[in-house]
């Protein structure tokens, strides 16, 4: 396959977007084909997250292209997590050691236009909207439309899936034969909610990501240039305290004031919005192979979407990017070559975020209100300082690190026996003395 070969990205998303500009740098005539209209400028489609946290490896690709400081111009450095109990005063919990690195919120809009936009100010790179991907031939990279118009073809020489969790691209490979998937729905959806600005400013503290943790259930608030914030509630979808057990007003604010009371005078209007917003989907794709006969490849979530408790899998799709990128460079630019090669090289680490994101959720949503856990988070840190870049925890070895994901999980488990050795080692030697000196 040639290098300067025509290529179409099926998803002008987040990854479809920075995957043109990479591409276009290396020569290629990229087409960008998208379902939806041109996003620039438009509302965020209800239903899908408003804003979400960018952190050190979404942030390294974008710094590949020169995007980092524009885009995180419009962001929100928070520096940790504030914790809500249902009564008393909120906690703030640093991310690092220092107290100082942050993870950035940012509004899925402006960084999907801003990419959009960088995309399509380069040669060789053209975005098609109002296109749904609806059939595709690997054999012969001839993609099917549905469009506005009627039904639409065209060919490329390599087609590239970024269309997301629920990608086409991805079924039609499974129909081609060369694709086996497993999508693990979670039991819990999630659905956005608005604390609109109070008196002109924040009505929280803009320099944290806020967490409602209430066991099986939790509430998330990030904050937006607009001094808004969104809440996302991560709840079940049936049972007690469930979406589906809260189908009135009054249940609504029955829910609210026993579980969230200091949420509910900074959301006017909560159950109305309560009862409008629609409940999203969450789960883990798993899949293989991404790729078929040499030209078709999947990336992001349309390969390994997984659940955002990490706030990793946009970090991740970007990633992705730069490890494609590297396959290319290895290949010679031969995408029959690269595909596979990118599967291979990042199977390992895309199967361990999705495990440390769903992990994550009992974290947060449980054990950070624990005095046990947040004493574990204290001896950490003091391990951190007295161990410095020995012993890492796996917060920042996963949000202010590139270090590929796989080996981060390897390390943090290492680091866990080594800590579990010395303290049973500890308690034998205190134990002794104990002995020693007699009752
Ligand atoms: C509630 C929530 C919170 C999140 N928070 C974070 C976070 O804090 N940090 C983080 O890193 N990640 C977060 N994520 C994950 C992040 O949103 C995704 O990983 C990221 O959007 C993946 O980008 P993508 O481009 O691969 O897919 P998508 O963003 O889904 O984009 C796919 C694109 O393809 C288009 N498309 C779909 N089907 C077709 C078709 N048939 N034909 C043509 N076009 C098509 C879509 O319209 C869309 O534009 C969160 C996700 C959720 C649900």
């Amino acid at each position: 396959m040639t290098e300067h070969g025509e290529v179409a990205i099926v998803g002008a998303g987040l990854t479809g977007c920075l995957l043109a500009c990479f591409l276009a740098r290396r020569g290629h005539q990229v087409t960008l084909y998208e379902r939806r209209a041109d996003p620039r400028g438009r509302p965020p489609e209800r239903g899908r997250s408003i804003n979400l946290a960018l952190s050190e490896r979404g942030i390294d690709a974008l710094r590949r292209i020169g995007l980092d400081d524009r885009i995180l111009a419009g962001a929100l450095p928070m520096r940790g997590r504030m914790v809500h109990p249902v009564h008393g005063t909120p906690g703030f919990q640093p991310y690092s050691v220092r107290g100082d690195r942050a993870i950035n919120s940012i509004g899925r809009g402006a960084l999907n236009d801003a990419l959009l936009e960088a995309a399509t100010a380069l040669p060789g790179v053209r975005a098609v909207f109002g296109h749904r991907l609806t059939g595709l031939d690997p054999a012969t990279g001839e993609m099917v439309f549905r469009t506005g118009d009627g039904e639409a073809k065209a060919t490329a020489a390599v087609v590239l899936g970024a269309d997301g969790a629920g990608s086409a691209v991805r079924a039609r490979l499974k129909e081609y034969g060369t694709l086996t998937e497993d999508v693990d729905h979670l039991e819990h959806g999630y659905k956005e909610l608005t604390v609109p600005p109070r008196d002109g400013d924040f009505a929280l503290d803009p320099g944290a990501l806020h967490i409602w943790p209430r066991g099986t259930s939790m509430v998330i608030a990030l904050p937006n240039p607009d001094r808004s914030f969104t809440c996302t509630l991560f709840w079940p979808r049936t049972g007690p305290g469930g979406f589906a057990s809260l189908a009135t007003a009054e249940a609504v604010e029955r829910h609210f004031a026993a579980e969230y009371p200091d949420l509910v005078p900074l959301i006017p209007g909560l159950s109305d919005d309560y009862l409008r917003n629609p409940v999203g989907t969450l789960g883990t794709v798993r899949c293989a192979s991404w790729h078929a006969a040499g030209r078709v490849g999947l990336v992001g979530d349309a390969a390994h979407a997984i659940v955002p408790f990490y706030g990793q899998g946009a970090n991740c799709a970007f990633e992705d990017v730069v490890a494609l990128d590297r396959c290319l460079d290895d290949t010679g630019g031969d995408f029959a070559a690269a595909l596979p090669l990118f599967e291979a090289r990042r199977r390992e680490d895309t199967e361990a975020i999705a495990d440390m994101a769903l992990a994550n959720f009992v974290e947060m949503r449980d054990k950070v209100a624990s005095p046990l856990f947040q004493l574990g988070r204290r001896a950490e840190h003091a391990l951190e300082r007295a161990l410095p870049g020995r012993y890492v925890s796996r917060y920042e070895l996963v949000s202010f690190s590139t270090v590929p994901y796989a080996r981060v999980r390897r390390r943090v488990r290492r680091q866990h026996q080594v800590v579990a050795a010395l303290a049973a080692a500890a308690a034998l030697a205190l134990g002794a003395i104990a002995v020693r000196r007699g009752p």
